[in-house]
């Protein structure tokens, strides 16, 4: 049976900062994925708190907030069978370092916390990030 679902991917500010945002896009693209939503925007600290609410008690809490708030960064909204799954494989391991061949952190992650892009974890979770930047 089929089961398109949506995914919330970002690409972060060290890639948008790379002027990586179109290849990425086309690697999306030719994976399938359909960018049915996309918007470049700025977070102020305090939203890069609340969308990372769930790694509050993280040791690297403060950084990623600091980081996702230092520039601009390109948020999309994935289409495609299995969306959620089929994005996370796609990106690779959190740690470029640890990520496969031909996965986007593998060809454009510099570390662990520029990592390049975003992508939700759990159709639930998906859900929330959507509604979080698109809800209308
Ligand atoms: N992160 C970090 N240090 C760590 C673990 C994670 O800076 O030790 C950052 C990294 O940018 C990661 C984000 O926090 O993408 C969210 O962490 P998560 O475990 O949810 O990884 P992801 O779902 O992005 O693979
Ligand atoms: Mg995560």
């Amino acid at each position: 049976m089929s089961n398109i679902q949506q995914t919330l991917s970002i690409i972060k500010p060290d890639a948008v900062e790379r002027n990586l945002e179109e290849k990425i896009k086309a690697i999306f693209t030719k994976e399938g994925f359909n960018i049915v939503k996309e918007k470049k925007i700025k977070l102020d600290k305090s939203d890069a708190e609340k969308f990372y609410k769930v790694h509050e008690t993280k040791p690297f809490y403060n950084d990623l907030c600091e980081y996702l708030s230092s520039g601009p960064i390109l948020v999309m909204i994935l289409e495609k069978e299995e969306a959620v799954k089929n994005n996370r494989i796609l990106m690779g391991a959190t740690n470029p370092k640890d990520a496969e061949e031909g996965t986007i952190r593998k060809k454009f992650g510099i570390s662990i916390d520029k990592n390049s892009v975003h992508g939700s974890d759990s159709p639930e979770n998906a859900k929330n990030e959507i509604d979080f930047f698109f809800q209308n």
